[in-house]
């Protein structure tokens, strides 16, 4: 889509707006997840390629949250408690990393099809 840099749909905040972030394009899909941490912050989940997503605040307003294999960091706003992000901690070149789409636009959460995942189980999608 031509017009999704000027979308301002695209563009998302934790609470209290110290951590601002803004997608590449539109996503259509997003995952909902039921392991032990997702299960809590909710989500749901949108992937893009690391580095394509532009993230104001972080890590200055941002706190990290490492567990389990030590794969990557869950970022949360220090100020608020927004989880807004997580990220590999070793990033390889064309790596994903999640963004919590709860903190966009109603409109834009609304418009995306939330697939389950069963990331606490057998790491399958469980909705079809
Ligand atoms: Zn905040």
């Amino acid at each position: 889509m031509n017009d999704a840099q000027s979308d301002p749909t695209h563009a998302g905040a934790c609470h209290c707006g110290a951590v601002r972030m803004k997608l590449p394009s539109t996503p259509e899909v997003a995952t909902a997840c039921n392991c032990s941490l997702c299960r809590r912050i909710g989500g749901p989940w949108v992937y893009f390629e690391f580095g394509t997503v532009e993230i104001q605040g972080h890590p200055e307003a941002t706190a990290a949250y490492i567990w389990g294999d030590k794969t990557m960091r869950t970022i949360h706003c220090k100020t608020c408690g927004c989880v807004t992000h997580w990220e590999p901690l070793e990033p390889t070149p064309g790596c994903k990393h999640g963004v919590n789409l709860g903190n966009f636009d109603p409109q834009l959460i609304a418009s995306v099809r939330v697939r389950r995942f069963d990331g606490a189980d057998t790491w399958t999608f469980i909705d079809e």
